[in-house]
C-alpha cells in the first residue's frame, strides 16, 4: 500500500511530490499521458517567480521533476484509467494493474477546448492543431496565413509565436475586445503580423474534401455576415476543460467538471486531496498550482500523521 500517490506531473503535481518527498511520504507520482503538464508546450514563461529573464516551460518542468526525484519522489509515467475512491483504502487501476493507497491527490490539469466542429475533427493534425509552440515550426505552415482563434492569453501567446513562421497570423474572436491581460493584449495589437477579426466565430474548417485546412468559414455574431478567410492552419486557443472524467462519481465536482476543493485542499472524499487547474478554473496560472501543490502535500501529510497516529 502506497502512503500517497499523486496523479499529474504538472506544476500542482510536480510542487505536491517535492513536498510529500520532503516529508518522507516517498510518493508515487503518475505522469499521465502529457508528463510535466501544459506549460510545456508553452514557450517562455515571464510570470514564474525568480526567473528574471523568464524560463522555458519545459525546462522548468525538468528541473521541477529533477527536485522532485532528488528528495525520493517515484514518477511513473502511466495513466489511471479507473478510480475507486468511495472505499477505504482508495484505489486506483493504473494501466491495468490496481494500486492502493492512503492518500491521493489529485493534480491531474486541464487539456484543451474543442470548438466541437465535425471539420475541426476530421482536419487535427491536418492544419488544425491546440499548440502553437509544438506544431508552429512545421513546414506546412511556413510563410502561410494562419489563423488563431480565441481571446485570452493563450491566444495572444501563440499568435505572437506564431509571427516567427507564418507570412501572417488572423486572430479570431467572438467579441470586440480580447479577454488576456493587458500586456499581452498589447503586444499581440501591436505586432504588425498580427490582424484581429472581431466578433467572429468559425462555422467550419475547410476544406474536409481535400484532407488539409485551406481556410475557416467565418460568422460575423452582430452582422450574420459569413466569409471564408484562407489560411494553412488553424490553432485553438479557446481554454481547458479539466482531466476529471475518471473521477466522475467519486468525489464532488462543479457542473463543468471542475472538483470541488473545500477547506484548503480536501475533497468531499477522506484522504483525497486536490490542487492545480484540474479544481481552478480562476486562477490558472503556474504559481498559483504550485502553491496548491504545496497546501495539498501539506494536508495530506497532516492527513496520514492523522490517521497513522
Ligand atoms: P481563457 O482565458 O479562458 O480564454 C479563452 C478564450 O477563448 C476567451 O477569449 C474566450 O472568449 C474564447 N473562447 C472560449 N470558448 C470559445 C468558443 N467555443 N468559441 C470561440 N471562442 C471561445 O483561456 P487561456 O487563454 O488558455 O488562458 C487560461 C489561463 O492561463 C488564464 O488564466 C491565462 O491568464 C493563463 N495564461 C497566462 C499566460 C501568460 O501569462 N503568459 C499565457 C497563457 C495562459 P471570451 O473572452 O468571449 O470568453
Amino acid at each position: 500500500m502506497e502512503k500517497v500517490i499523486i496523479i499529474g506531473t504538472g506544476c500542482a503535481g510536480l510542487t505536491a511530490a517535492i513536498y510529500t518527498a520532503r516529508a518522507n511520504l516517498n510518493p508515487l507520482v503518475l505522469t499521465g499521458i502529457m508528463p510535466g503538464g501544459l506549460l510545456t508546450t508553452t514557450s517562455i514563461v515571464e510570470n514564474f517567480p525568480g526567473f528574471p529573464v523568464g524560463v522555458d516551460g519545459y525546462e522548468l518542468m525538468t528541473r521541477m521533476q529533477q527536485q522532485a526525484e532528488k528528495f525520493g519522489a517515484r514518477i511513473k509515467f502511466a495513466t489511471v484509467e479507473e478510480a475507486n475512491l468511495t472505499q477505504s483504502p482508495l484505489t486506483l487501476t493504473v494501466d491495468g494493474e490496481k494500486v492502493q493507497a492512503q492518500a491521493i491527490i489529485i493534480a491531474s490539469g486541464a487539456g484543451h477546448r474543442h470548438l466541437g466542429l465535425d471539420s475541426e475533427a476530421k482536419l487535427e493534425k491536418k492544419g488544425v492543431t491546440y499548440c502553437a509552440t509544438c506544431d508552429g515550426a512545421l513546414p506546412m505552415f511556413r510563410n502561410q496565413p494562419v489563423v488563431v482563434v480565441g481571446g485570452g492569453d493563450s491566444a495572444c501567446e501563440e499568435a505572437m509565436y506564431l509571427t516567427r513562421f507564418a507570412s501572417e497570423v488572423s486572430l479570431i474572436h467572438r467579441r470586440d475586445t480580447l479577454r488576456a491581460s493587458k500586456i499581452m493584449a498589447d503586444r499581440a495589437l501591436n505586432n504588425p503580423k498580427i490582424k484581429p477579426v472581431w466578433d467572429s466565430v468559425v462555422t467550419e474548417v475547410l476544406d474536409v474534401a481535400q484532407d488539409k485546412v485551406t481556410g475557416v468559414r467565418l460568422q460575423n455574431v452582430k452582422t450574420k455576415a459569413t466569409q471564408v478567410l484562407p489560411c494553412a492552419g488553424v490553432f485553438m486557443a479557446i481554454g481547458h476543460v479539466p482531466n476529471t472524467q475518471v473521477f466522475k462519481g467519486q468525489v464532488d465536482m462543479d457542473e463543468n467538471g471542475y472538483i470541488l476543493a473545500k477547506r484548503g485542499t480536501e475533497t468531499s472524499v477522506p484522504g483525497v486531496f486536490v490542487a492545480g487547474d484540474c479544481c481552478d478554473h480562476v486562477y490558472r496560472q503556474a504559481i498559483t498550482a504550485a502553491g496548491m501543490g504545496c497546501s495539498a502535500a501539506i494536508d495530506a501529510e497532516r492527513y496520514l500523521a492523522r490517521l497513522n497516529q
